[in-house]
């Protein structure tokens, strides 16, 4: 078969093999979605544990701090009951003035913390219910993927057979264009030429719409084994068996 023609095998097969595994590459890429969203839920998880348990941490230090003022305040009215003089009773009850404003603000330091912590308790919660949800969301996900896999397996590898005997007949740098093109534009690395006008020889790229100079067309129906690839979008061109007979039909 002239080299056209292969690459047409080619192309046709490629195009199977690249349907059937983007039907498995889709369901792959929305399991990877959801595993992103698992694992930026996890970071905001450990971000939330962390935050709480220094909330936590703060609110037992501001414990340990009242308990030493109540120590303190209980020592020092022990001391005003004892108190000689007024000088000594209005010291010591200065003192327990100013410690008792000390122990105003821990407790109003405790109870910004609880707040804090009763918020960071409800983000917990909030948390791990879009984990649950997310899960879920996860299980159907990889079993919706290992169905298809499995769906594709077979034909798949068929397929793959098959593409790989067309790939054997064509030379290695026409494979690696083809190959190139094709990943480019998600298989569609060739294109038929369209007839516009037969007789003004017009003719145009069917996958870019471009007018093709009429050099393209000569050099096609001279060579079966020649490239020629559309000046606009570069897909090697080829005509379909109807457009050739109506060109050239004394060379079929
Ligand atoms: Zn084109």
């Amino acid at each position: 078969m002239p080299l056209i023609d292969n690459l047409l095998t080619l192309y046709n097969v490629d195009r199977q093999v690249r349907s059937l595994r983007s039907r498995v590459e889709s369901a792959q890429i929305y399991l990877n979605v959801q595993n992103r969203q698992m694992e930026s839920i996890g970071v905001e998880q450990t971000e939330n544990d962390l935050q709480r348990k220094q909330r936590i941490a703060n609110i037992a230090n501001v414990e340990t701090e009242i308990g030493s003022i109540d120590l303190r305040i209980e020592h020092l009215r022990e001391e005003l009951n004892k108190a000689v003089n007024d000088k000594q009773y209005s010291a010591l009850l200065a003192e327990m003035n100013t410690i008792k404003e000390h122990r105003k603000a821990f407790e109003d330091a405790e109870l910004i913390e609880m707040s804090a912590v009763e918020e960071l308790n409800q983000s917990a919660t909030n948390i791990s219910e879009r984990q649950e949800e997310r899960q879920k969301v996860m299980k159907v996900a990889t079993k919706e993927l290992s169905v298809r896999k499995s769906e594709i397996a077979e034909q798949l590898a068929e397929l793959e057979t098959e593409r790989a005997t067309a790939a054997t007949v064509i030379p290695d740098s026409v494979l690696d264009e083809f190959d190139s093109l094709a990943d480019d534009y998600e298989g569609e690395a060739m294109s038929a030429i369209e007839i516009i006008d037969l007789k003004r020889r017009e003719y145009s790229c069917t996958s870019c719409s471009l007018r093709l100079p009429l050099d393209s067309i000569t050099s096609m129906l001279g060579n079966k084994e020649e490239i020629v690839k559309c000046v606009s979008c570069d897909r090697i061109l080829y005509l379909e068996v109807e457009s050739r007979e109506a060109i050239a039909p004394t060379e079929q």
